[in-house]
């Protein structure tokens, strides 16, 4: 499984349609501050189905739309595909070609899709869930976030590991049946 494209359209700085081709093994996106790098990682946070702002770089959810620059008007939605090679079968759906499209108006209220049918985030969740990326995953480290990391406790630095490695659910579902 790997990450085989990314489209952004109105999303943040990228106004009009971009995408992105990634070949397997290593890909860096290099160029100036300010010049959307941050915001391609982004893009796909929230395409697998971000819900914090925050995570997100901004105030609100809306904000993920492209706000508008002197010469171009703001736009009312924003879309991102994310196109991931299944040939290993690593996602659990009879594809080899996975697609999931997310879609936020102004007025409110994101649309997903998977391969082109419509789904809800709980689809996406779960079609990610036990591949070792999506949402909540340590998988994405922000900006700043690596000193968070050098400078945690032990413990904390532990919880980190434990939850890149897929331990730390198994670790919180014993936690909870020895409460009971
Ligand atoms: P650095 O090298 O400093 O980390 P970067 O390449 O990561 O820079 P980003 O943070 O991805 O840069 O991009 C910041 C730019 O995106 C800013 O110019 C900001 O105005 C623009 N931007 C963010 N949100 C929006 C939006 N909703 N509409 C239009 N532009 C936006
Ligand atoms: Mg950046």
């Amino acid at each position: 499984m790997y990450l085989k494209s990314l489209t952004l359209r109105g999303f943040k700085s990228f106004a009009s349609a971009t995408t992105l081709n990634f070949e397997p093994g290593i890909t860096c996106v290099v160029g100036p501050n300010g010049s959307g790098k941050s915001n391609v990682v982004d893009a796909l946070s929230w395409v697998m189905g971000e819900q914090g702002a925050k995570t997100l770089r901004g105030g609100k959810m809306e904000d993920v739309i492209f706000a508008g620059t002197t010469g171009r008007a703001p736009l009312g939605r924003a879309e991102v595909s994310l196109t991931i090679d299944n040939t290993d079968g690593a996602l659990p759906i009879e594809y080899t070609e996975v697609t999931i499209s997310r879609t936020m108006f102004r007025s409110g209220g994101s649309e997903y899709a998977i391969n082109g049918n419509p789904a809800r985030l709980l689809d996406v969740q779960e079609l990610l869930s036990d591949s070792g990326i999506g949402r909540e995953m340590h998988v994405i480290v922000g900006q700043g976030q690596l000193d968070t990391i050098l400078q945690a406790t032990p413990e904390v630095r532990r919880g980190f590991i434990e939850e890149a490695a897929g331990v730390l659910k198994h670790r919180k579902r014993k936690e909870k049946a020895l409460r009971k």
